[in-house]
């Protein structure tokens, strides 16, 4: 299993005519991509809400001061 580090939070860019993503977390519509490291030069980016986008921002803020 890779080791993901968080990198950052971007608007999701709707396309017309593309299927609405869902929220990873919640289901609920997303609206921000959240783009993770994971070594390599690999980037993921996985679709989250307003709200589980904030989660992931606080978490990975608190995470980086241990
Ligand atoms: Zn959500």
């Amino acid at each position: 299993m890779m080791n993901r580090i968080f990198t950052s939070i971007r608007a999701s860019q709707n396309i017309a005519g593309s299927p609405r993503r869902a929220c990873k977390d919640c289901g609920q519509p997303a609206t921000k991509d959240a783009l993770f490291d994971v070594g390599n030069g690999i980037a993921v980016v996985e679709r989250y809400c307003d709200q589980c986008a904030k989660v992931i921002e606080n978490n990975s803020n608190n995470r980086s001061s241990v």
